[in-house]
């Protein structure tokens, strides 16, 4: 068949690399001029999850980045410690930062698919014989098949859906994470300073000494901005947090000259049905929840069971899409329940943190938190596709 796959982060890369290993004649477009730099750590917590990254062939190259993981330490205005977490609460088995997981799934993908950056679908047209594209760049193309791998902010979504069917929730808060230089010195413990609704923190880059990773999060309401437009979203951060103490100043003069900025709303999507006859949702673009509720190992593993399920059904669209839904679905509604990141992250008032860090101070309730996590990652079943079928085991 020939595929279009929208988005080239986490998920698409991934269908482009099973899809393609298929012998699918796959073109995959994105945006961005180049592949995306930026972005905190993500993790894999649970076998599923790294059992798929395995017979995708990349388990061993990730593992040579692995961040190792960082503690997280909160701390009061003073920098004194008020609360520490260890590095599995947020790391995972398996944590690489996300432009080396993207930059992995891309190098290893690109033999087998054609990669086109900057460029974006501008027009869709579904057909009994297959989709006409239309794209901003000019190119008109009829593809058989189009993954919409394309994030939260979904264009293929967007064109092919209609709204009513569609539910985004936005879950109260907004995230951002920039680059910085390490004038602070980090090397172990990522900090974390907390005021009522906001969160400001910083960690080491594993990279490079001299560097540093921001994360920022804040309580608000919707906001209009270009999605496109970063000075835009530089703009909002720089408001929200300016006049606030610790470090806050520091981290917020090196946003101007960031050439990468990762800014979102806290949301998630949920979509009535995750396919139309040639269109199918992968990752954050269908079943996406901005932080905390597995959204890299979900669209990794949904993009094994997209591809495998065209394997098994010999390319009955239909078929497959109906079963890589059926598997999938019950799963990440679940994982995506667990996504009240924000308020954890910056608690609205300062009880609300205050409670946070005793609570999270004691070993029992640090436990529980590190059981509901495991558990999460182990509601996925994987199923295995025979190695006939599309060469679905890298041997
Ligand atoms: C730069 C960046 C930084 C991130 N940082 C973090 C982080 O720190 N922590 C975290 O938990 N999650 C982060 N995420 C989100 C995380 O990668 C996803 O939640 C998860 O991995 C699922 O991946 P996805 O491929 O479905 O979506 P995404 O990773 O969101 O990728 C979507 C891709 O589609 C591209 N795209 C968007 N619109 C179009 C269009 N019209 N045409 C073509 N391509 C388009 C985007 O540029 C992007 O490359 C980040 C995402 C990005 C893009």
């Amino acid at each position: 068949m020939k595929v279009l796959v929208s988005g080239a982060s986490v998920a698409g890369p991934s269908a482009a690399l099973w899809l393609g290993r298929a012998g699918h004649d796959v073109t995959v477009v994105e945006v961005a001029p180049a592949l995306r730099q930026g972005g905190y750590a993500v993790d894999f917590r649970g076998e599923v999850f790294t059992t798929v990254l395995e017979r995708m062939g990349v388990l061993e190259d990730l593992r040579s980045l692995q961040t190792g993981g960082s503690a997280m330490r909160f701390v009061d205005e003073s920098g004194r410690k008020l609360m520490r977490l260890p590095a599995e609460f947020a790391g995972g088995e398996l944590e690489v930062l996300r432009a080396d997981l993207s930059r992995v799934l891309y190098e290893h993908s690109r033999e087998q698919a054609t990669y086109r950056f900057g460029d974006s679908i501008a027009s869709l047209q579904e057909h009994a014989d297959g989709v006409d594209v239309r794209f901003e760049s000019g190119i008109e193309e009829t593809y058989d098949l189009v993954v919409g791998a394309d994030g939260m902010h979904s264009v293929v979504r967007r064109l092919a859906w209609p709204a009513e069917q569609v539910l985004e929730r936005h879950l109260d808060y907004y995230v951002g994470g920039w680059e910085v230089p390490n004038t602070l010195g980090i090397s172990g413990d990522a900090l974390l300073y907390n005021v009522p609704g906001k969160l400001a923190s910083v960690g080491a880059d594993r990279r490079d000494p001299g560097l540093a990773q921001t994360l920022f999060v804040f309580k608000s309401q919707v906001l209009e901005y270009n999605r496109r437009d970063l000075d835009q979203q530089k703009a909002i951060l720089l408001e929200q947090f300016s006049g606030l103490g610790w470090h806050v100043p520091e981290l917020l003069a090196a946003l101007p000259a960031a050439t990468e900025l990762y800014f979102d709303s806290i949301s998630r999507v949920r979509v009535d049905r995750w396919s139309t006859d040639r269109i199918v949702l992968l990752g954050d673009a269908g079943y996406g929840a901005t932080f905390g509720a597995l959204g890299t190992g979900t669209a990794v593993v949904g993009a094994y069971v997209l591809a495998g399920e065209l394997a098994q059904a010999g390319d009955d669209l239909r078929t497959a899409f109906d079963r890589y839904e059926e598997r999938l679905r019950k799963a990440v509604s679940k994982t995506q329940d667990g996504s009240r990141s924000g308020q954890f992250m910056a608690p609205a008032t300062r009880f609300g943190i205050a409670a946070r860090n005793k609570i999270l101070d004691r070993p029992f309730f640090l436990n529980q938190m590190l059981k509901m996590a495991q558990n999460m990652s182990e509601l996925i079943e994987l199923p295995t596709y025979s190695a006939e079928q599309g060469q679905f085991v890298q041997e």
